[in-house]
């Protein structure tokens, strides 16, 4: 049974890797065909929090490979005000925070571990073409390309063209909030970070950095705003070094740490929506996974650990289905259960938001703490 995916990203990539794993022999011989519309060696991404629920997904994905010695595990996050007063602080289940770059290689690796797995890279899918009966057959790339599969898997981020082509109407929100995610070269802070995930927040709210230790020696960080109170009017790296200068000035020691060590052009704006939960994950023999299923806000962390998650599910359902009609079974049963994960990722975004968006309260004992914003 062939397999087409598109989008080699975090939950392609995943898919690849667990299809390997968990096709039985008994359903024939697979090929797996990757289609990544980026080209060879683009860079791109900076790190994420690889939470529980991902990190136990990897583990069943690739066990033998070590997932949390990619990056530099996460013990407590620290919630604190804009000049650095701890507001809370509380232990977390063991996540890790991994260079994204890291991660697609060791994710590519174990795909690549079987050799009837491979990619087709700087060409994107434009279409998927059905038969009279509604089954999917082929898609068509942009060079007019046409790859013939049994199974097409939607693992095409955010803007997918594969859920455009299932659900036209489904559009994803206004991006109310931006992020600029950056990495700053800084031993002395990623020691002291060590296994602390610290997030400061302008009382007004609205406004809120955070950073991580990746590495030895890189801290990941980031500036979440209110695209309405604080706008982004050019991304090159002078005006984003210029823009985080102004807007965090006089911020706490840490801030002015990262500010000083940040080369501004590898940063990324990103400017986050999230998407309203679909009526179905899949149509027939096409499954969408990853952002293209539930695109949701940074807040949850829930992005890559959602794709992982999905990726999992997918390949155990289809273990011993080898043609398209079987598929569409394994689909459905796959649809009903990560739905309602994927509602509950949707208002846990949505709230998280909301209560990023408003000031910080006063309480008797000065800031009251914002909330946690991290979801499992
Ligand atoms: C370049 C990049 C950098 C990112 N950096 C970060 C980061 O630093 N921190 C963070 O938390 N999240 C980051 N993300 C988002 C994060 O990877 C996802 O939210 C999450 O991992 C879900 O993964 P996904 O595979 O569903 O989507 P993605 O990781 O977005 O992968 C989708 C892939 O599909 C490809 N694609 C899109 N359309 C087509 C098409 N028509 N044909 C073929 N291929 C197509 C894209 O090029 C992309 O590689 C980044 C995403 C990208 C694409």
């Amino acid at each position: 049974m062939r397999s087409i995916i598109v989008g080699g990203g975090v939950g392609g990539c995943a898919l690849a890797a667990a299809l390997s794993r968990f096709q039985s022999p008994a359903t024939g011989p697979h090929a797996r065909v990757i289609l990544e519309r980026r080209a060879t060696g683009a860079s791109g991404g900076m790190g994420f929090i690889l939470m529980p629920n991902g990190l136990e997904a990897l583990a069943s994905i690739a066990p033998d490979r070590d997932w949390a010695a990619l990056g530099r595990t996460i013990r407590v996050a620290s919630l604190r005000s804009s000049d650095g007063d701890i507001l809370t602080e509380h232990n977390l289940e063991p996540a890790v925070c991994v260079a994204r770059e890291r991660f697609l290689k060791a994710l590519r690796d174990e795909a690549f571990a079987d050799a009837t797995t491979c990619m087709l890279e700087g060409r994107g899918c434009t279409a998927i073409e059905r038969d009279a009966h509604g089954v999917a057959r082929a898609v068509t790339l942009d060079d007019e390309q046409r790859i013939a599969g049994d199974v097409i898997f939607g693992a095409d981020g955010a803007n997918s063209q594969v859920r455009r082509s299932l659900f036209p109407t489904a559009e994803l929100s206004d991006a109310a909030i931006h992020e600029i995610v950056s990495v700053a070269d800084a031993p002395d802070l990623a020691r002291e970070l060590g296994a602390t995930f610290r997030k400061f927040h302008d009382p007004r709210g609205g406004l809120a950095v955070g950073m991580l230790a990746e590495s030895a020696s890189r801290v990941v960080w980031f500036i979440q705003m209110d695209a309405a109170r604080h706008r982004v009017t050019s991304t090159d790296a002078s005006s984003l070094a210029a823009f985080a200068d102004a807007m965090l000035d006089g911020w706490s020691s840490e801030i002015m740490e990262v500010l000083a060590t940040t080369d501004f052009s590898k940063s990324h704006l990103w400017k986050t929506r999230d998407l309203a939960p679909l009526a179905a994950l899949s149509d027939q023999n096409i499954a969408l996974l990853g952002d293209a299923a539930h695109a949701c806000l940074p807040f949850t962390s829930q992005g890559a650990n959602g794709a992982l998650v999905d990726a999992l599910l997918l390949a155990q359902l289809l273990k011993d289905v080898s043609c398209a009609e079987g598929a569409r079974e394994a689909f459905e049963m796959y649809s009903a259960a990560r739905r309602p994960h994927h509602r509950r990722m949707f208002m846990e975004g949505r709230r998280l938001r909301a209560s990023f968006l408003e000031p910080l309260e006063r309480c008797a004992s000065g800031l009251a703490s914002p909330v946690l914003p991290l979801v499992a």
